[in-house]
């Protein structure tokens, strides 16, 4: 396969076809292309980017490189949420048997850690026996009896991203929006999905560090998925501060257990306010109720508010994350074990606050790091991680503390880690006099259609107030 001319072509400013692009997945999946031209091609399209026609087709391509689920007919709409990445973002693991219970199938395949930002997979493989590699037949099975599951991808779903994201890591072509676009997107059609809802993060330890560049995205990714058949909207969330009080892979299996059986025991919203996780709530129950106002199982934003939240704060979506837990192998006693354990890391230190103040800053990069750098990151695709570092307990922003609170715990391998480790954790924070200004994690929604935009102003002291309706631009 000569693939020089596709490479001229873009690297002039040309345009590829449709046939192109399919062509070119198939040399990549089949290996008629050498690494160098398909490295050579993404080097193009990086420079020169893609027109949404071009970028539509290579997501297709990519999608129909390997297997596409199809559903049997249910009442249940199959959905899924999608985020580019943050710190401490463990939103799915309680996300997914909200949904359940909320009548959805949710068939979550999900991704690992890379750099500072978690990966699903690796919080869920902390918990004893569960199992994130599920046959495809296992999976649907599971789907339907359960509502949900959480696997890892498998060999045969989008082989062309495992290869082109591979060389893209190794070659410097990730940040691309075409290229950002046709992967997200390719896993997320395969699934066979009727509709699907995408955080896209902005900010100082997200992907797309500005809001210009996050709402570029969402909107290319929500035009591409609703023109291949998937309803979708894309709310664009702040990632200076990381979400809920824990970062690291058992410690956010940890902090989503323990919410979603504060949820089950409260009867409203008011119980979470002052536990740091009222920033969760803004978050799982605005991707929740996106997805029913998708799918037409709510005509407006409060009927579908208060579908969630009579859901959330009920027993069903904590059954339901057991019943997911125990499909996929989960040893329940052990789980139980780990959950009362202070900490699965041989040491565990606390960090307190030398003066009284207010939280003015918690710094989610310099947080990222530090959890990366303690080994529960990764470096390369290859690392192995380690689930039970992190941090927890941390302090909230817009928290008045006094000399002495805690600031937040560190759980690290060995002691001689423990004195920098506090140290950087302590820096990630800021204490000022005066209280900060209040901080909007829901920055925008990018709605279904051409430019219809959802305004929402969501505020992490439990107040959030999602938008009326859907709204034009
Ligand atoms: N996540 C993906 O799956 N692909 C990208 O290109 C970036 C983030």
């Amino acid at each position: 396969m000569n693939a020089l001319p596709w490479i001229e072509s873009k690297r002039d400013g040309g345009t590829l076809s449709e046939a192109d692009l399919r062509a070119f997945v198939q040399g990549v999946v089949q290996g008629t292309i050498p690494d160098y031209q398909i490295s050579a091609l993404l080097m193009a399209i990086y420079f020169r980017g893609m027109d949404p026609r071009e970028t539509a087709a290579l997501t297709l391509a990519m999608r129909d490189s390997g297997r596409v689920f199809r559903w049997p007919v249910d009442p249940r709409p199959v959905v899924d949420k999608h985020s580019t990445g943050g710190v401490g973002d463990k939103v799915s693991l309680p996300l997914a048997p909200l949904l359940a219970a909320l009548g959805f199938r949710v068939p979550m395949i999900s991704g690992r850690a890379l750099g500072i930002t978690g990966g699903t997979l690796d919080k869920l493989e902390s918990i004893p026996g569960y199992c994130t590699r599920l046959a495809p037949e296992r999976f649907v099975a599971q789907v339907q009896e359960v509502g949900c599951a959480i696997v890892g991808q498998t060999e045969d779903l989008v082989p062309a991203d495992r290869k082109l994201y591979a060389l893209r890591d190794a070659t410097g072509t990730v940040p691309s929006l075409p290229l950002i676009t046709s992967s997200i997107l390719s896993k997320k059609l395969a699934e066979g999905l009727d509709a699907l809802v995408l955080d896209v993060k902005c900010g100082r330890a997200a992907f797309m560090r500005t809001y210009e560049e996050a709402r570029a995205l969402a909107r290319a990714m929500v035009d591409l998925a609703e023109s291949s058949g998937v309803r979708t909207c894309a709310l664009i969330t702040d990632m200076n501060i990381p979400l809920g009080r824990a970062v690291g892979n058992w410690l956010e299996v940890k902090e989503s257990h323990q919410w979603l059986e504060a949820c089950a025991r409260a009867s409203a919203p008011a119980s979470l306010v002052g536990r740091g996780w009222e920033d969760l709530r803004c978050l799982i129950s605005g991707c929740a109720a996106g997805l029913l106002l998708l799918t037409g199982r709510a005509g407006d934003w409060e009927t579908a508010m208060r579908q969630v939240e009579s859901c959330l704060f009920s027993p069903a979506p904590l059954d339901r994350w057991w019943a997911m837990l125990t499909a996929q192998g989960a040893d329940r006693e052990a789980f139980e074990r780990q959950l009362r354990a202070e900490s699965l890391a041989p040491v565990m230190v606390e960090v307190h606050a030398d003066r009284d103040g207010w939280v003015t800053d918690c710094d989610a990069r310099q947080l990222g790091e530090l959890v990366r750098d303690l080994g529960g990151g990764r470096r390369t695709a290859e690392d192995p991680v380690d689930p039970a570092v992190g941090v927890d307990e941390l302090a909230v922003y817009g928290q008045h503390i006094r000399k002495g609170d805690l600031l937040g715990r560190v759980h690290v391998r060995d002691r001689g880690q423990a004195v920098e480790a506090a140290r950087r954790l302590r820096a990630a924070f800021q204490l000022g006099d005066m209280a900060p200004p209040d901080r909007p994690l829901l920055l925008d929604w990018v709605g279904p259609a051409d430019g219809r935009v959802l305004a929402v102003r969501g505020q992490r002291d439990g107040r959030s107030q999602p938008p009326g309706s859907w709204s034009e631009a």
